[in-house]
């Protein structure tokens, strides 16, 4: 039996040049937590060439959603941005990883900390109404270096909020906080000069990050990976794991090769 599903590609938006997303038909006997990734690839000379995937589309949705850049000569994603409708895409049939509900104590405040593509993830936990029964206020971050950036944008402020199910609770919990790098935007900065410097805490009114009450998970580029855990360590942040629930979780957007 093959590993892989065999999806067709419903629909594909491209955000700029250098990212887009696509959903899928989901096999319904796929299942996942929100926050985890599969493998996701096509057959290219009779071989299947897999990436790991986080999951954009909520585990109850009936589709299969991923947003994805476009890395020039990148093996899978040079290949990958020219999908059409119609297309068949692979996916594995054992999703994990360690953004999960499990993996944290139970908390106030949840932050999800992102950048770029490591948004994805945290799409799937704002659309999961568990999370907002956990957590009182879950913050969104999004660090990127251009507005273009912005993947999901209009949907997490204008979408989300009217949505028919939980968009009462998207108004009364989310905080939304984007932030650009390299342009003029209503909030500047890198996340974790943000973080440290207390402007993130300040700006959304929120009482500094604290082990006590805060629960964090993020999902960016190694660097930002390696400089938010020194500074949440610093501050008595302990890491969760399946074995051991804990106040923060982290996973790669992406692996530097
Ligand atoms: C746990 C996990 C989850 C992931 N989830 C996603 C996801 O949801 N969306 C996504 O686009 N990618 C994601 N990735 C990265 C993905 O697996 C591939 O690396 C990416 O699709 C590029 O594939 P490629 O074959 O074209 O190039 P690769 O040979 O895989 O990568 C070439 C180089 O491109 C850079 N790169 C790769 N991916 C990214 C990225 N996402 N952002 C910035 N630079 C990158 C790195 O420097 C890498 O060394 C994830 C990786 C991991 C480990």
């Amino acid at each position: 039996m093959s590993a892989f599903f065999q999806e067709t590609v419903l629909s594909v938006h491209h955000w700029n040049d250098t990212l887009f997303s696509f959903t899928t038909t989901r096999n319904p006997t796929l299942r996942f937590k929100t926050g985890q990734f599969v493998m996701i690839g096509l057959e290219v000379n009779g071989r299947p060439l897999m990436r790991a995937y986080s999951v954009v589309s909520a585990h109850y949705e009936d589709h299969l959603e991923f947003y994805s850049i476009k890395v020039p000569d990148g093996p899978l994603t040079s290949r990958l941005q020219h999908l059409q409708v119609g297309d068949t895409l692979l996916v594995s049939k054992k999703p994990t990883g360690s953004l999960i509900l499990d993996n944290l104590k139970p908390g106030k405040n949840l932050y999800l900390l992102s950048t770029g593509t490591g948004l994805a993830p945290f799409m799937s936990v704002v659309r999961d109404p568990e999370f907002y029964d956990a957590f009182e206020k879950i913050v969104l971050t999004h660090g990127v270096r251009w507005k273009s950036e912005l993947g999901y944008f209009e949907h997490i402020t204008d979408e989300l909020p009217d949505h028919e199910h939980f968009g009462e609770l998207v108004k009364n919990q989310l905080i939304y906080y984007p932030t650009v790098t390299r342009e003029e935007f209503a909030t500047q900065g890198r996340l974790t000069d943000l973080l440290e410097s207390g402007k993130l805490c300040d700006d959304i009114g929120l009482p500094q990050l604290n082990p006590e009450t805060d629960r964090v998970m993020i999902c960016g580029s190694p660097s930002m990976l390696k400089d938010l855990v020194e500074i949440l360590e610093k501050r008595g942040f302990v890491e969760g794991t399946s074995h051991a629930p804990g106040d923060y979780v982290i996973e790669r957007a992406f692996v530097e090769k």
